[in-house]
């Protein structure tokens, strides 16, 4: 089914009584080609890809939940390329290229919504470090413009700009930076890869992996074994629980990642802005809530709910900042399960054991990645080789030590 005004249209003068499920419910094949574990948006964007880029037919994608229930469904929907390293900043600018191109090339609304992000500085070093960034933003063909403190007053005139512990001295924006629906990705990206022959099968948990000889000849899930020539983990927060089942053991931590939602407002702002001299972002949801978040909770866990001294810690950078969201009633919040990486950034590589790749060490950047993490993951699995710009991103960098340390924090995952 292909959306279009017309169809839209028809439907509201009839009730809504056309519209079909977008997404098959099959039942596993005994084997396929390839194999994703993991039915978050890295791995329904993966299988898209494989599909149309790389004219796979047989690949199924195996979620033990439902799908978008992961982390694609409840991060804090911001996407930009503001990087500064050379092994992450062609990717992520790729990956803002493919989102610029994503609802057209999904035929789905994914509410794309390129409203601008600013990052706030407070101080000189801040200001050097800001321009630095912005300098080599440009140097790859981002975007970037260094605003002083009247040209963030112009934006954002309700920030607490002076009378403040940190004064606000002004902000690197990108401007094609922004949010977009995250359910809607993951939608988009299952209903395209379906309708190309993918097999999308929820409510199916991979328990172990069948290896013979160095070899990974397939999944065992709770639906039975399924064979795969080719295997990719990609489990984001539960990255190493799954590769312990094929006896590896990660260079991640996993930790919970908060968010929040206030009550629905008028239009108070026009994009997303982070604090410089906390932790602390926020943008307005189109339905009028502020979304904001903050630090990961710092110790590590696999459960998908946060402690309180981080709520706590949120709303005081929120209340530093913007002193009017004290007005605003908090709606909700959850919590979302972060791969942190060694030095901050992800990994997409095959492994030692013939047959099974990963995808993981996503940190809480992960959403941004989606578009450019399924176009690279497909092409290792298509192809055999890294796509051009993921080539940085291998296991073997922690040996060799090539960090791509964005952050300059060394090997401490919970600060990245
Ligand atoms: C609160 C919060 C805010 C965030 N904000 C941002 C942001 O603003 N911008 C940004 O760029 N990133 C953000 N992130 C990070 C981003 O959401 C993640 O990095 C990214 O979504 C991870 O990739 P994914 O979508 O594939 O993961 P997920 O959606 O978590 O997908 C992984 C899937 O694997 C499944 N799975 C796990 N184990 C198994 C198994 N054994 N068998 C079968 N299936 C399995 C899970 O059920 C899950 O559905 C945020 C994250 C959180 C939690």
């Amino acid at each position: 089914m292909r959306y279009s005004g017309l169809k839209v249209i028809k439907e509201a003068l009839t009730g809504h009584k056309g519209w079909k499920p977008v997404w098959r419910d099959p039942d596993p094949k005994p084997d396929y080609d390839i194999v994703i574990i993991g039915a978050g948006g890295h791995g329904l964007a993966t299988a898209h890809y494989l599909a149309k880029v790389f004219g796979e037919r047989r690949v199924a994608v195996i979620e033990k939940g439902w799908l978008g229930g992961g982390n694609v469904g409840r991060n804090t929907t911001i996407i930009r390329s503001n990087y500064l390293l050379d092994g992450n900043e062609p990717f992520y600018e790729f990956s803002l290229k493919l989102w610029e191109g994503l609802e057209q090339d999904l035929n789905y609304n994914a509410m794309v919504s390129q409203r601008g992000i600013l990052n706030l500085f407070h101080n000189d070093p801040q200001r050097d470090a800001a321009t630095r960034r912005g300098n080599a933003m440009r140097l790859n063909g981002a975007d970037a413009e260094l605003l002083d403190t009247d040209g963030v007053r112009a934006l954002y005139p309700f920030l607490n700009f002076d009378d403040a512990r940190f004064p606000i001295r002004g902000g690197l924006l990108q401007r094609r930076g922004g949010t977009v629906r995250h359910d809607a990705v993951a939608w988009g990206y299952a209903r395209a890869a379906d309708s190309r022959g993918v097999d999308i099968i929820q409510n199916c948990e991979v328990t172990g992996f069948r290896i013979e000889n160095g070899k990974c000849l397939g999944v065992e899930t709770s639906r039975g074994f399924i064979g795969a020539k080719k295997v990719g983990a990609c489990v984001a927060g539960s990255s190493g629980r799954l590769m312990a089942k094929a006896g590896m053991r990660l260079p991640i931590e996993s930790h919970v990642l908060q968010a929040f939602v206030s009550e629905g407002l008028k239009p108070v702002l026009p994009g997303v802005v982070t604090y410089g001299a906390g932790h602390f972002y926020v943008s307005q949801s189109d339905k009028g809530g502020l979304v904001f978040g903050g630090d990961l909770d710092g110790y590590n866990s696999y459960a998908q709910r946060g402690n309180l001294p981080t709520v706590e810690d949120v709303a005081e950078g929120g209340m530093s900042l913007m002193p009017i969201i004290g007005r605003a009633r908090l709606l909700r919040m959850w919590g979302g399960i972060m791969d942190m990486s060694m030095d901050g950034s992800p990994i997409i590589d095959r492994t030692d054991i013939e047959g099974l790749y990963f995808n993981g060490g996503w940190c809480y950047g992960g959403f941004k990645a989606t578009p450019a993490s399924g176009y690279a993951y497909a092409h290792l699995l298509a192809t055999g080789t890294p796509h051009e710009t993921a080539r940085a991103y291998r296991f073997d960098r922690f040996r060799r030590g090539y960090m791509i340390d964005e952050k300059g924090m060394g090997a401490q995952p919970n600060l990245h």
